[in-house]
């Protein structure tokens, strides 16, 4: 159930942090290990602190941006010690757990971390559709970055021995659209906004951050996307035949 499940981690400094989430990732049944411009990798110091999760060290994929690394996702969720000024839809690790679940088996689901000193951009954020928290202290409230996978998956282990009820047949979780078809999708819409004069090119950051809200909510399919398109692609024609 967890194998569709791919940890993404964001430019981490400290190679022994790679190391300690392989081992985190090992021991709660975790195998998908995606690394976004590591500093250093491989490193003897990632593979000490791995502890015998070797294999999954050799078998993470290194990618050179955040969008490579989930770009067949449709499920993406941003790990955040922060609170953010402009909220993005935030979860508990535990409700995040039990949507993943529920997922797991039809979709690529991608959780990302942040750096070590800064965690992850805003635009890392814009790209995923639930901002995902880890309870605890408000006055000291980062963790280090291997015991945050460490959470994050003890809470899929247990939401994986808990899940029992079977999936709504009503949904179908294979055509949810990617996350790269959300992205084209995100870039239309820009552009067909400014086209129709909803909005002006300089003043569209927060409108797209919030309609990317919107739209990552509904987990929308790939037919939906396809129709949402071809709305636009009329308003665009329309507009210019005025
Ligand atoms: N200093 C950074 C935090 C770095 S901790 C900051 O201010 O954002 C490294 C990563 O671990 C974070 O980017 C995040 O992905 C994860 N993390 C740490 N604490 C967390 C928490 N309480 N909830 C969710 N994710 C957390």
């Amino acid at each position: 159930m967890l194998g569709k499940i791919r940890i993404v981690l964001v430019e981490t400094s400290h190679p022994g942090n790679i190391g300690g989430v392989a081992r985190a990732m090992k021991n709660m049944k975790l195998d998908r290990l995606y690394l976004v411009s590591p500093k250093i990798f491989p490193s003897a110091d990632a593979t000490s602190r791995a502890s015998g999760a070797d294999e999954i060290l050799a078998a993470a994929r290194v990618c050179d941006s955040l969008q490579e690394a989930i770009a067949d996702c449709t499920l993406v969720f941003g790990a955040s010690a922060r609170d953010r000024t402009l909220s993005w839809p935030t979860l508990t690790v535990r409700d995040c757990a039990q949507m993943i679940v529920l997922n797991a088996d039809f979709t690529n689901v991608a959780i990302v971390f942040g750096r070590e000193n800064s965690g992850l951009t805003n635009q890392e954020l814009d790209l995923c559709h639930f901002l995902l928290r880890i309870p605890c202290n408000p006055d000291f409230s980062s963790l280090n970055l291997a015991t945050a996978v460490q959470v994050v998956g003890y809470e899929l282990f247990v939401a994986g021995e808990k899940q029992q009820e079977p999936c709504d047949p009503e949904t179908n979780h294979e055509t949810l659209a990617t996350s790269e078809q959300m992205e084209m999708f995100y870039q239309h819409l820009h552009q067909a906004l400014i086209d129709v004069g909803f909005m002006h090119p300089d003043k569209s950051k927060s409108i797209m951050r919030r309609l990317r809200r919107i739209y990552n909510r509904s987990q929308l399919d790939s037919k939906e996307v396809d129709i949402l398109r071809g709305i636009l692609r009329m308003s665009q024609g329309n507009k210019c035949n005025e």
